[in-house]
Protein backbone atom coordinates (compact mmCIF):
# COMPACT_ATOMS: atom_id res chain seq x y z
CA UNK A 1 0.00 0.00 0.00
CA UNK A 2 3.41 2.23 -0.60
CA UNK A 3 1.55 4.10 -3.18
CA UNK A 4 -1.39 4.95 -1.04
CA UNK A 5 1.25 7.51 0.74
CA UNK A 6 0.90 10.29 -1.76
CA UNK A 7 -3.18 10.08 -1.35
CA UNK A 8 -4.69 13.69 -1.18
CA UNK A 9 -5.49 13.49 2.53
CA UNK A 10 -3.72 12.08 5.43
CA UNK A 11 -6.48 11.75 8.00
CA UNK A 12 -8.17 9.29 5.58
CA UNK A 13 -7.39 5.47 6.44
CA UNK A 14 -8.18 2.16 5.07
CA UNK A 15 -11.02 1.89 2.21
CA UNK A 16 -11.93 5.52 2.39
CA UNK A 17 -8.07 6.31 1.26
CA UNK A 18 -8.36 3.66 -1.69
CA UNK A 19 -11.54 5.31 -3.02
CA UNK A 20 -10.53 9.03 -2.86
CA UNK A 21 -6.96 7.44 -4.47
CA UNK A 22 -8.71 5.67 -7.15
CA UNK A 23 -10.78 8.58 -8.09
CA UNK A 24 -14.10 6.60 -7.05
CA UNK A 25 -14.66 9.24 -3.91
CA UNK A 26 -13.82 13.30 -3.84
CA UNK A 27 -11.44 14.03 -0.50
CA UNK A 28 -14.45 16.05 1.09
CA UNK A 29 -17.57 13.59 0.63
CA UNK A 30 -14.93 10.93 2.13
CA UNK A 31 -14.51 13.06 4.90
CA UNK A 32 -17.97 13.33 5.56
CA UNK A 33 -18.36 9.81 5.46
CA UNK A 34 -15.82 9.07 7.96
CA UNK A 35 -17.04 11.42 10.10
CA UNK A 36 -20.65 9.86 9.92
CA UNK A 37 -19.03 6.53 10.51
CA UNK A 38 -17.44 7.68 13.44
CA UNK A 39 -20.58 9.29 15.10
CA UNK A 40 -22.90 6.35 13.86
CA UNK A 41 -20.01 4.27 15.80
CA UNK A 42 -20.16 2.01 12.44
CA UNK A 43 -17.33 1.37 9.47
CA UNK A 44 -16.95 3.58 6.68
CA UNK A 45 -17.91 0.70 4.78
CA UNK A 46 -21.45 0.26 6.23
CA UNK A 47 -21.68 4.48 6.35
CA UNK A 48 -20.91 4.88 2.72
CA UNK A 49 -23.20 1.47 1.32
CA UNK A 50 -26.00 3.30 3.74
CA UNK A 51 -25.33 6.54 1.81
CA UNK A 52 -25.76 5.09 -1.51
CA UNK A 53 -22.79 6.83 -3.14
CA UNK A 54 -21.35 3.69 -4.37
CA UNK A 55 -23.09 0.11 -5.09
CA UNK A 56 -21.99 -2.93 -3.20
CA UNK A 57 -20.68 -4.41 -6.21
CA UNK A 58 -18.85 -1.12 -7.58
CA UNK A 59 -17.16 -1.18 -3.95
CA UNK A 60 -16.37 -4.70 -4.16
CA UNK A 61 -14.94 -4.33 -7.47
CA UNK A 62 -12.80 -0.90 -7.12
CA UNK A 63 -10.82 -2.63 -3.72
CA UNK A 64 -10.52 -5.75 -5.85
CA UNK A 65 -8.78 -3.75 -8.48
CA UNK A 66 -6.91 -1.53 -5.93
CA UNK A 67 -5.30 -3.95 -3.52
CA UNK A 68 -5.28 -7.10 -5.57
CA UNK A 69 -7.69 -8.97 -3.47
CA UNK A 70 -9.64 -11.73 -4.96
CA UNK A 71 -12.92 -11.75 -5.69
CA UNK A 72 -16.05 -13.83 -4.83
CA UNK A 73 -19.73 -13.93 -5.56
CA UNK A 74 -21.59 -15.23 -2.51
CA UNK A 75 -24.47 -15.56 -4.20
CA UNK A 76 -21.80 -19.29 -5.51
CA UNK A 77 -21.27 -20.05 -2.06
CA UNK A 78 -23.52 -23.11 -0.36
CA UNK A 79 -24.14 -20.73 2.84
CA UNK A 80 -24.83 -24.21 4.63
CA UNK A 81 -21.46 -25.57 4.21
CA UNK A 82 -19.27 -22.70 5.75
CA UNK A 83 -17.03 -23.59 8.20
CA UNK A 84 -18.24 -20.81 10.42
CA UNK A 85 -17.30 -22.88 13.35
CA UNK A 86 -13.69 -21.84 12.67
CA UNK A 87 -14.17 -18.17 13.86
CA UNK A 88 -16.04 -17.07 17.00
CA UNK A 89 -19.61 -15.95 16.06
CA UNK A 90 -18.61 -12.37 18.44
CA UNK A 91 -15.93 -11.76 16.12
CA UNK A 92 -17.65 -12.53 12.70
CA UNK A 93 -20.38 -10.25 14.52
CA UNK A 94 -17.82 -7.60 14.89
CA UNK A 95 -15.57 -7.41 11.73
CA UNK A 96 -18.34 -8.64 9.31
CA UNK A 97 -16.43 -11.31 8.35
CA UNK A 98 -17.06 -14.97 6.93
CA UNK A 99 -14.91 -18.39 7.28
CA UNK A 100 -14.87 -19.58 3.97
CA UNK A 101 -12.16 -22.64 4.49
CA UNK A 102 -8.90 -22.79 5.74
CA UNK A 103 -6.07 -24.56 3.99
CA UNK A 104 -2.93 -25.19 5.81
CA UNK A 105 -2.58 -22.15 8.50
CA UNK A 106 -4.22 -19.99 6.14
CA UNK A 107 -8.30 -18.80 6.77
CA UNK A 108 -9.84 -17.61 4.12
CA UNK A 109 -12.10 -14.94 5.21
CA UNK A 110 -15.27 -13.18 3.01
CA UNK A 111 -15.24 -9.49 3.91
CA UNK A 112 -16.12 -5.98 1.93
CA UNK A 113 -13.04 -4.43 3.29
CA UNK A 114 -9.71 -6.03 3.79
CA UNK A 115 -7.69 -3.10 4.90
CA UNK A 116 -9.15 -3.81 8.64
CA UNK A 117 -5.59 -4.85 10.14
CA UNK A 118 -7.32 -4.55 13.44
CA UNK A 119 -9.98 -7.68 12.41
CA UNK A 120 -6.20 -9.07 11.14
CA UNK A 121 -4.90 -9.13 14.16
CA UNK A 122 -7.93 -10.28 16.31
CA UNK A 123 -8.88 -12.92 13.98
CA UNK A 124 -4.90 -14.19 14.03
CA UNK A 125 -4.98 -14.50 17.55
CA UNK A 126 -8.13 -16.05 17.88
CA UNK A 127 -7.92 -18.75 15.12
CA UNK A 128 -3.84 -18.81 15.69
CA UNK A 129 -4.34 -18.93 11.63
CA UNK A 130 -3.25 -16.40 8.46
CA UNK A 131 -6.38 -14.54 7.49
CA UNK A 132 -6.37 -14.43 3.24
CA UNK A 133 -9.24 -12.01 2.46
CA UNK A 134 -11.51 -12.38 -0.36
CA UNK A 135 -13.95 -9.72 -1.30
CA UNK A 136 -17.52 -9.76 -1.62
CA UNK A 137 -20.55 -7.44 -1.64
CA UNK A 138 -21.33 -5.86 1.18
CA UNK A 139 -25.06 -6.91 1.20
CA UNK A 140 -24.51 -10.30 0.35
CA UNK A 141 -22.58 -10.54 3.30
CA UNK A 142 -24.43 -8.65 5.66
CA UNK A 143 -27.28 -11.21 4.93
CA UNK A 144 -25.57 -14.49 5.21
CA UNK A 145 -24.00 -13.18 8.47
CA UNK A 146 -27.33 -11.82 9.94
CA UNK A 147 -29.04 -14.99 8.73
CA UNK A 148 -26.79 -17.27 10.44
CA UNK A 149 -26.02 -15.50 13.45
CA UNK A 150 -29.33 -16.43 14.70
CA UNK A 151 -29.00 -20.56 14.29
CA UNK A 152 -26.84 -20.89 17.51
CA UNK A 153 -29.01 -19.23 19.59
CA UNK A 154 -31.77 -21.40 18.66
CA UNK A 155 -30.15 -24.56 19.04
CA UNK A 156 -29.46 -23.89 22.14
CA UNK A 157 -33.21 -22.83 23.27
CA UNK A 158 -33.64 -26.45 21.44
CA UNK A 159 -31.20 -28.23 23.68
CA UNK A 160 -32.00 -26.68 26.70
CA UNK A 161 -35.83 -26.12 26.66
CA UNK A 162 -37.90 -24.55 29.24
CA UNK A 163 -37.04 -21.84 32.03
CA UNK A 164 -35.21 -22.93 35.31
CA UNK A 165 -35.54 -21.44 38.77
CA UNK A 166 -32.03 -21.07 39.45
CA UNK A 167 -30.52 -18.79 42.55
CA UNK A 168 -26.39 -17.80 42.46
CA UNK A 169 -26.55 -18.23 46.48
CA UNK A 170 -23.66 -17.35 49.05
CA UNK A 171 -20.65 -16.20 47.78
CA UNK A 172 -17.05 -17.56 48.70
CA UNK A 173 -15.12 -14.95 50.75
CA UNK A 174 -12.13 -15.96 49.97
CA UNK A 175 -12.69 -15.63 46.30
CA UNK A 176 -12.77 -11.83 44.81
CA UNK A 177 -15.22 -10.40 43.79
CA UNK A 178 -15.56 -10.30 39.52
CA UNK A 179 -14.27 -7.62 37.90
CA UNK A 180 -16.23 -7.13 35.35
CA UNK A 181 -19.73 -8.12 34.37
CA UNK A 182 -20.29 -7.77 30.43
CA UNK A 183 -23.48 -7.65 28.80
CA UNK A 184 -22.85 -10.89 27.03
CA UNK A 185 -23.12 -13.23 29.80
CA UNK A 186 -26.81 -12.26 30.17
CA UNK A 187 -27.74 -13.99 27.15
CA UNK A 188 -31.04 -16.00 27.77
CA UNK A 189 -30.23 -19.41 25.92
CA UNK A 190 -26.55 -19.71 27.13
CA UNK A 191 -27.76 -19.41 31.13
CA UNK A 192 -30.62 -22.00 30.11
CA UNK A 193 -28.67 -24.03 28.48
CA UNK A 194 -25.90 -23.93 31.36
CA UNK A 195 -28.67 -24.25 34.07
CA UNK A 196 -30.06 -27.47 31.95
CA UNK A 197 -26.88 -28.91 32.20
CA UNK A 198 -25.95 -28.64 36.07
CA UNK A 199 -29.75 -30.17 36.51
CA UNK A 200 -29.23 -32.95 34.05
CA UNK A 201 -26.09 -33.86 35.49
CA UNK A 202 -27.50 -33.99 39.21
CA UNK A 203 -30.18 -35.94 37.92
CA UNK A 204 -27.60 -38.34 36.44
CA UNK A 205 -25.74 -38.85 39.55
CA UNK A 206 -22.55 -37.46 37.86
CA UNK A 207 -19.35 -36.44 38.94
CA UNK A 208 -18.42 -33.94 37.25
CA UNK A 209 -19.35 -31.80 33.99
CA UNK A 210 -16.72 -30.91 30.89
CA UNK A 211 -16.93 -28.23 28.63
CA UNK A 212 -14.26 -28.27 25.59
CA UNK A 213 -14.32 -26.48 22.92
CA UNK A 214 -12.01 -27.95 19.75
CA UNK A 215 -11.17 -26.96 16.45
CA UNK A 216 -14.57 -27.33 14.80
CA UNK A 217 -17.02 -28.77 17.73
CA UNK A 218 -18.15 -27.91 21.24
CA UNK A 219 -18.76 -30.53 23.18
CA UNK A 220 -20.19 -31.69 26.69
CA UNK A 221 -19.23 -34.71 28.41
CA UNK A 222 -20.64 -36.07 32.27
CA UNK A 223 -18.72 -38.40 34.31
CA UNK A 224 -21.44 -40.72 35.74
CA UNK A 225 -20.39 -43.64 37.71
CA UNK A 226 -16.30 -43.19 36.63
CA UNK A 227 -17.42 -43.03 33.28
CA UNK A 228 -17.18 -40.07 30.54
CA UNK A 229 -20.48 -39.86 28.56
CA UNK A 230 -20.87 -37.61 25.60
CA UNK A 231 -24.01 -35.65 26.27
CA UNK A 232 -24.76 -32.94 23.95
CA UNK A 233 -22.53 -30.97 21.01
CA UNK A 234 -24.19 -27.47 21.28
CA UNK A 235 -23.19 -24.40 18.49
CA UNK A 236 -19.80 -23.75 18.72
CA UNK A 237 -20.31 -20.22 18.76
CA UNK A 238 -21.23 -20.47 22.33
CA UNK A 239 -18.13 -21.45 24.23
CA UNK A 240 -17.13 -18.33 24.93
CA UNK A 241 -20.42 -17.06 25.96
CA UNK A 242 -20.86 -20.42 28.39
CA UNK A 243 -17.60 -20.23 29.97
CA UNK A 244 -17.94 -15.78 30.71
CA UNK A 245 -21.09 -17.08 32.18
CA UNK A 246 -19.84 -20.10 34.47
CA UNK A 247 -16.72 -17.56 35.22
CA UNK A 248 -19.15 -15.09 36.54
CA UNK A 249 -21.10 -16.90 38.81
CA UNK A 250 -17.88 -18.92 40.03
CA UNK A 251 -16.26 -15.16 40.70
CA UNK A 252 -13.54 -16.27 38.45
CA UNK A 253 -12.18 -13.56 36.22
CA UNK A 254 -13.72 -13.29 32.86
CA UNK A 255 -11.10 -11.56 31.46
CA UNK A 256 -8.25 -13.99 31.98
CA UNK A 257 -8.13 -16.81 29.07
CA UNK A 258 -4.40 -17.61 29.46
CA UNK A 259 -4.15 -19.34 32.65
CA UNK A 260 -6.11 -22.04 34.40
CA UNK A 261 -8.26 -21.02 37.14
CA UNK A 262 -10.34 -22.37 40.09
CA UNK A 263 -13.63 -21.58 41.67
CA UNK A 264 -16.74 -22.36 43.42
CA UNK A 265 -20.21 -21.93 43.00
CA UNK A 266 -23.46 -22.71 44.74
CA UNK A 267 -26.85 -23.61 43.26
CA UNK A 268 -30.68 -23.57 45.00
CA UNK A 269 -33.28 -25.25 43.43
CA UNK A 270 -36.09 -25.51 45.08
CA UNK A 271 -34.95 -26.23 49.41
CA UNK A 272 -31.83 -28.16 48.31
CA UNK A 273 -28.66 -26.50 47.33
CA UNK A 274 -25.00 -27.94 45.56
CA UNK A 275 -22.02 -26.90 45.75
CA UNK A 276 -19.72 -27.16 42.45
CA UNK A 277 -16.11 -26.74 42.31
CA UNK A 278 -15.07 -25.12 38.97
CA UNK A 279 -11.84 -25.27 37.00
CA UNK A 280 -10.77 -23.64 33.74
CA UNK A 281 -7.88 -24.90 31.45
CA UNK A 282 -6.97 -22.52 28.32
CA UNK A 283 -6.51 -25.40 25.53
CA UNK A 284 -5.41 -24.75 22.40
CA UNK A 285 -8.75 -24.01 21.08
CA UNK A 286 -10.90 -22.08 23.99
CA UNK A 287 -11.33 -22.46 27.77
CA UNK A 288 -11.71 -26.45 28.53
CA UNK A 289 -14.30 -26.22 31.95
CA UNK A 290 -14.48 -28.92 34.22
CA UNK A 291 -17.77 -28.19 37.03
CA UNK A 292 -17.17 -31.14 39.50
CA UNK A 293 -20.07 -31.55 41.68
CA UNK A 294 -19.87 -31.53 45.48
CA UNK A 295 -23.36 -33.05 47.04
CA UNK A 296 -23.18 -32.48 50.62
CA UNK A 297 -25.96 -34.95 50.57
CA UNK A 298 -23.48 -37.52 49.61
CA UNK A 299 -22.14 -37.40 53.02
CA UNK A 300 -25.49 -37.24 55.13
CA UNK A 301 -26.47 -40.65 52.92
CA UNK A 302 -24.83 -42.60 56.14
CA UNK A 303 -22.49 -45.02 56.49
CA UNK A 304 -24.75 -48.01 55.55
CA UNK A 305 -24.82 -46.83 51.64
CA UNK A 306 -21.23 -47.06 51.28
CA UNK A 307 -20.90 -50.68 51.13
CA UNK A 308 -18.68 -51.70 54.54
CA UNK A 309 -19.85 -55.28 55.31
CA UNK A 310 -21.09 -55.19 58.88
CA UNK A 311 -17.05 -56.21 60.70
CA UNK A 312 -15.52 -53.55 58.53
CA UNK A 313 -18.19 -50.92 60.01
CA UNK A 314 -17.92 -51.88 63.12
CA UNK A 315 -14.69 -51.61 62.88
CA UNK A 316 -14.26 -48.12 61.77
CA UNK A 317 -17.24 -46.88 64.15
CA UNK A 318 -15.37 -48.15 67.05
CA UNK A 319 -11.90 -46.30 65.51
CA UNK A 320 -13.50 -43.02 65.00
CA UNK A 321 -15.37 -43.12 68.57
CA UNK A 322 -12.12 -43.34 70.27
CA UNK A 323 -11.23 -39.87 72.24
CA UNK A 324 -7.77 -39.99 70.59
CA UNK A 325 -5.77 -41.67 68.04
CA UNK A 326 -5.39 -41.16 64.34
CA UNK A 327 -7.77 -42.94 61.25
CA UNK A 328 -6.16 -42.80 58.15
CA UNK A 329 -8.22 -43.70 54.82
CA UNK A 330 -5.84 -44.30 52.10
CA UNK A 331 -6.69 -45.38 48.17
CA UNK A 332 -6.25 -43.23 44.55
CA UNK A 333 -7.68 -40.49 43.52
CA UNK A 334 -11.29 -40.75 43.04
CA UNK A 335 -12.05 -44.03 45.38
CA UNK A 336 -14.02 -41.94 47.53
CA UNK A 337 -12.06 -41.34 50.43
CA UNK A 338 -13.50 -37.77 50.79
CA UNK A 339 -17.17 -38.97 50.89
CA UNK A 340 -15.97 -41.99 53.52
CA UNK A 341 -14.45 -39.64 55.82
CA UNK A 342 -16.87 -37.04 55.56
CA UNK A 343 -19.72 -39.21 56.72
CA UNK A 344 -17.63 -40.33 59.84
CA UNK A 345 -17.04 -36.48 60.31
CA UNK A 346 -21.49 -36.54 59.91
CA UNK A 347 -21.47 -38.84 62.38
CA UNK A 348 -19.60 -37.12 64.81
CA UNK A 349 -20.70 -34.17 64.55
CA UNK A 350 -22.62 -33.22 67.29
CA UNK A 351 -23.31 -29.92 68.93
CA UNK A 352 -20.58 -30.48 71.73
CA UNK A 353 -17.92 -31.48 69.73
CA UNK A 354 -15.53 -29.02 68.13
CA UNK A 355 -14.51 -30.41 64.20
CA UNK A 356 -12.00 -28.72 62.10
CA UNK A 357 -10.55 -30.03 58.60
CA UNK A 358 -7.92 -28.29 56.44
CA UNK A 359 -8.25 -29.38 52.57
CA UNK A 360 -7.21 -28.75 49.74
CA UNK A 361 -9.55 -27.93 48.70
CA UNK A 362 -13.10 -28.79 50.51
CA UNK A 363 -14.74 -30.74 48.52
CA UNK A 364 -18.19 -31.02 50.67
CA UNK A 365 -19.77 -28.51 53.02
CA UNK A 366 -21.17 -29.37 56.27
CA UNK A 367 -22.89 -27.60 58.56
CA UNK A 368 -20.94 -27.31 61.87
CA UNK A 369 -17.62 -27.78 60.95
CA UNK A 370 -14.69 -25.59 60.29
CA UNK A 371 -13.41 -26.39 56.92
CA UNK A 372 -10.34 -24.02 55.91
CA UNK A 373 -8.62 -24.49 52.36
CA UNK A 374 -4.67 -24.51 52.12
CA UNK A 375 -3.59 -21.52 50.61
CA UNK A 376 0.01 -22.02 49.38
CA UNK A 377 0.53 -18.60 48.15
CA UNK A 378 -0.50 -16.65 51.64
CA UNK A 379 1.64 -19.78 53.51
CA UNK A 380 -1.25 -22.06 54.49
CA UNK A 381 -0.17 -25.27 54.40
CA UNK A 382 -1.37 -28.54 56.04
CA UNK A 383 1.00 -28.19 58.50
CA UNK A 384 0.73 -24.62 59.19
CA UNK A 385 -3.27 -24.80 59.96
CA UNK A 386 -2.83 -27.96 62.02
CA UNK A 387 -0.59 -25.99 64.50
CA UNK A 388 -3.67 -23.17 63.85
CA UNK A 389 -5.86 -25.55 64.68
CA UNK A 390 -4.28 -27.13 67.90
CA UNK A 391 -4.24 -23.42 69.29
CA UNK A 392 -8.32 -23.44 69.07
CA UNK A 393 -9.21 -26.33 71.39
CA UNK A 394 -10.71 -28.96 68.83
CA UNK A 395 -11.68 -32.66 69.67
CA UNK A 396 -11.66 -33.80 65.60
CA UNK A 397 -9.38 -32.83 63.41
CA UNK A 398 -9.24 -33.63 59.57
CA UNK A 399 -6.17 -33.22 57.66
CA UNK A 400 -6.68 -33.48 53.26
CA UNK A 401 -4.07 -35.08 52.92
CA UNK A 402 -0.86 -36.72 54.55
CA UNK A 403 1.99 -35.62 52.31
CA UNK A 404 4.94 -34.52 53.93
CA UNK A 405 7.26 -35.55 57.03
CA UNK A 406 6.31 -31.73 58.85
CA UNK A 407 2.40 -32.85 58.60
CA UNK A 408 2.58 -36.04 60.11
CA UNK A 409 4.69 -35.09 62.97
CA UNK A 410 2.43 -32.39 64.22
CA UNK A 411 -0.85 -34.57 63.37
CA UNK A 412 0.78 -37.51 65.28
CA UNK A 413 1.68 -35.59 67.94
CA UNK A 414 -2.46 -34.18 68.04
CA UNK A 415 -3.18 -37.58 67.75
CA UNK A 416 -1.27 -38.20 71.21
CA UNK A 417 -2.41 -35.53 73.08
CA UNK A 418 -6.06 -36.07 72.95
CA UNK A 419 -7.47 -35.45 68.94
CA UNK A 420 -8.96 -37.62 66.66
CA UNK A 421 -7.53 -36.83 63.54
CA UNK A 422 -8.70 -38.22 60.39
CA UNK A 423 -6.27 -37.96 57.09
CA UNK A 424 -5.39 -39.65 53.79
CA UNK A 425 -2.93 -41.10 52.05
CA UNK A 426 -2.23 -41.75 48.69
CA UNK A 427 -1.14 -45.51 49.25
CA UNK A 428 -2.45 -48.79 47.88
CA UNK A 429 -3.39 -50.66 50.47
CA UNK A 430 -3.85 -50.31 54.88
CA UNK A 431 -0.27 -52.37 55.42
CA UNK A 432 1.57 -50.53 52.82
CA UNK A 433 0.57 -47.24 54.47
CA UNK A 434 2.20 -48.43 57.68
CA UNK A 435 5.41 -48.82 55.98
CA UNK A 436 4.62 -45.17 53.90
CA UNK A 437 4.59 -43.64 57.47
CA UNK A 438 8.02 -45.61 57.99
CA UNK A 439 9.90 -44.04 54.84
CA UNK A 440 8.53 -40.61 55.33
CA UNK A 441 10.74 -40.08 58.38
CA UNK A 442 8.14 -40.52 61.38
CA UNK A 443 9.60 -42.68 64.42
CA UNK A 444 8.07 -46.28 64.58
CA UNK A 445 7.27 -45.78 68.35
CA UNK A 446 5.12 -42.41 67.24
CA UNK A 447 2.96 -44.63 64.37
CA UNK A 448 2.72 -47.27 66.37
CA UNK A 449 1.35 -45.35 69.64
CA UNK A 450 -0.91 -43.09 67.46
CA UNK A 451 -2.66 -44.70 64.21
CA UNK A 452 -5.75 -46.81 65.41
CA UNK A 453 -6.85 -48.32 62.27
CA UNK A 454 -6.21 -47.99 58.58
CA UNK A 455 -8.94 -48.11 55.60
CA UNK A 456 -8.00 -48.49 51.61
CA UNK A 457 -10.37 -48.48 49.78
CA UNK A 458 -11.94 -48.54 45.68
CA UNK A 459 -15.19 -47.69 44.01
CA UNK A 460 -16.61 -50.77 41.96
CA UNK A 461 -20.05 -49.96 39.85
CA UNK A 462 -22.99 -51.84 41.11
CA UNK A 463 -25.16 -53.82 39.08
CA UNK A 464 -28.21 -52.79 37.81
CA UNK A 465 -31.03 -54.67 39.93
CA UNK A 466 -33.23 -54.46 37.14
CA UNK A 467 -31.39 -56.18 34.33
CA UNK A 468 -28.25 -58.23 35.96
CA UNK A 469 -28.26 -62.06 34.45
CA UNK A 470 -26.36 -65.02 36.48
CA UNK A 471 -22.72 -65.50 35.01
CA UNK A 472 -21.43 -69.00 34.12
CA UNK A 473 -17.56 -68.22 34.85
CA UNK A 474 -15.56 -71.48 34.13
CA UNK A 475 -14.50 -72.62 37.67
CA UNK A 476 -10.63 -71.91 37.02
CA UNK A 477 -11.68 -68.40 36.25
CA UNK A 478 -13.00 -68.20 39.65
CA UNK A 479 -10.02 -69.52 41.02
CA UNK A 480 -7.68 -67.80 39.36
CA UNK A 481 -9.82 -64.13 40.39
CA UNK A 482 -8.98 -65.22 43.90
CA UNK A 483 -11.65 -67.49 44.90
CA UNK A 484 -10.87 -70.50 47.75
CA UNK A 485 -11.64 -74.33 46.29
CA UNK A 486 -14.25 -74.01 49.94
CA UNK A 487 -16.19 -70.92 48.08
CA UNK A 488 -16.96 -72.44 45.17
CA UNK A 489 -19.32 -75.01 46.49
CA UNK A 490 -22.29 -74.29 44.45
CA UNK A 491 -25.12 -72.46 46.85
CA UNK A 492 -24.40 -68.64 45.01
CA UNK A 493 -23.56 -67.31 41.42
CA UNK A 494 -21.90 -64.26 39.89
CA UNK A 495 -23.97 -61.83 38.20
CA UNK A 496 -22.73 -60.07 34.93
CA UNK A 497 -23.78 -57.14 33.64
CA UNK A 498 -26.57 -56.86 30.76
CA UNK A 499 -28.07 -53.38 30.50
CA UNK A 500 -31.51 -52.02 30.20
CA UNK A 501 -33.83 -48.40 29.80
CA UNK A 502 -32.90 -47.59 33.59
CA UNK A 503 -29.10 -48.53 34.00
CA UNK A 504 -26.00 -47.30 31.95
CA UNK A 505 -24.33 -50.61 30.53
CA UNK A 506 -25.77 -52.59 33.35
CA UNK A 507 -24.59 -50.65 36.37
CA UNK A 508 -26.07 -48.32 38.45
CA UNK A 509 -24.29 -46.28 40.61
CA UNK A 510 -21.16 -47.15 42.88
CA UNK A 511 -20.26 -49.35 45.87
CA UNK A 512 -16.92 -49.07 48.07
CA UNK A 513 -14.65 -51.99 48.30
CA UNK A 514 -12.33 -51.96 51.84
CA UNK A 515 -9.77 -53.06 53.44
CA UNK A 516 -10.35 -52.04 56.83
CA UNK A 517 -6.97 -53.01 59.44
CA UNK A 518 -6.98 -52.02 63.31
CA UNK A 519 -3.32 -51.69 64.19
CA UNK A 520 -3.80 -54.32 66.86
CA UNK A 521 -0.98 -54.55 69.78
CA UNK A 522 0.56 -57.35 67.58
CA UNK A 523 0.76 -55.41 64.29
CA UNK A 524 1.96 -52.60 66.57
CA UNK A 525 4.73 -55.06 67.38
CA UNK A 526 5.60 -55.56 63.86
CA UNK A 527 6.02 -51.88 63.29
CA UNK A 528 7.98 -51.42 66.22
CA UNK A 529 10.14 -54.14 65.04
CA UNK A 530 10.32 -52.00 61.85
CA UNK A 531 8.71 -54.94 59.55
CA UNK A 532 7.93 -55.02 56.45
CA UNK A 533 4.43 -54.51 54.79
CA UNK A 534 4.22 -57.80 53.74
CA UNK A 535 4.19 -58.77 57.46
CA UNK A 536 2.00 -56.88 58.60
CA UNK A 537 -0.39 -57.86 56.21
CA UNK A 538 0.35 -61.60 56.92
CA UNK A 539 -0.76 -60.47 59.93
CA UNK A 540 -3.87 -58.27 59.41
CA UNK A 541 -4.87 -61.93 57.30
CA UNK A 542 -4.76 -63.34 60.14
CA UNK A 543 -6.89 -61.13 61.88
CA UNK A 544 -9.73 -61.38 60.00
CA UNK A 545 -8.64 -58.50 57.76
CA UNK A 546 -10.03 -58.61 53.70
CA UNK A 547 -7.86 -57.18 51.25
CA UNK A 548 -9.00 -55.78 48.93
CA UNK A 549 -9.55 -58.44 45.98
CA UNK A 550 -11.43 -60.26 48.96
CA UNK A 551 -13.61 -57.88 49.81
CA UNK A 552 -14.60 -57.55 46.40
CA UNK A 553 -15.05 -60.89 45.60
CA UNK A 554 -17.29 -60.87 48.69
CA UNK A 555 -19.27 -58.56 46.95
CA UNK A 556 -19.51 -60.54 43.62
CA UNK A 557 -20.49 -63.26 45.90
CA UNK A 558 -23.45 -61.39 47.29
CA UNK A 559 -24.42 -60.36 43.59
CA UNK A 560 -23.67 -56.58 43.98
CA UNK A 561 -20.94 -56.17 41.38
CA UNK A 562 -19.68 -57.92 38.70
CA UNK A 563 -16.12 -59.80 38.56
CA UNK A 564 -14.56 -57.65 35.39
CA UNK A 565 -15.53 -54.85 37.93
CA UNK A 566 -13.48 -56.15 40.94
CA UNK A 567 -10.60 -57.28 38.92
CA UNK A 568 -10.16 -53.66 36.95
CA UNK A 569 -10.62 -51.87 40.30
CA UNK A 570 -8.06 -54.48 42.43
CA UNK A 571 -5.66 -55.59 40.34
CA UNK A 572 -1.89 -54.28 41.31
ZN1 LIG B 1 -30.39 -52.26 34.04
Amino acid sequence: MDTLTEAPSSALSGVARVLVHGGKLKVQRAEELAAAAREKRTSFVAALMEAGDLTPSALAHSLSTALSVPLLDLDAVDAQRLPRSILDAKLIGQYRVLPLSKRGSRLFLACADPTDQEATERIKFATQLAPEWVLVEHDKLSRLIDAQAAPAAQALEAISGGEFDFEVAEEDATQPAPTEVVSEVEDAPVVRFLQKMLVDAINMRASDLHFEPYEFNYRVRFRVDGELREITQPPIAIKDKLASRIKVISRLDISEKRVPQDGRMKLRFGNRSVDFRVSTLPTLFGEKIVIRILDSSSAKLGIEALGYEPMEKDRLMAAIHRPYGMVLVTGPTGSGKTVSLYTCLNILNQPGVNISTVEDPAEINLPGINQVNVNDKAGLNFATALKAFLRQDPDVIMVGEIRDLETADIAIKAAQTGHLVMSTLHTNDAPSTLTRLLNMGVAPFNIASSVLLITAQRLVRRLCENCKQPADYPRPALLKAGYAESDLDGSWMPYRAVGCGSCNNGYKGRVGVYQVMPVTEDIQRIILALGSAIDIAAQAQKEGVRDLRQSGLLKVRLGVTSLEEVIAATNE
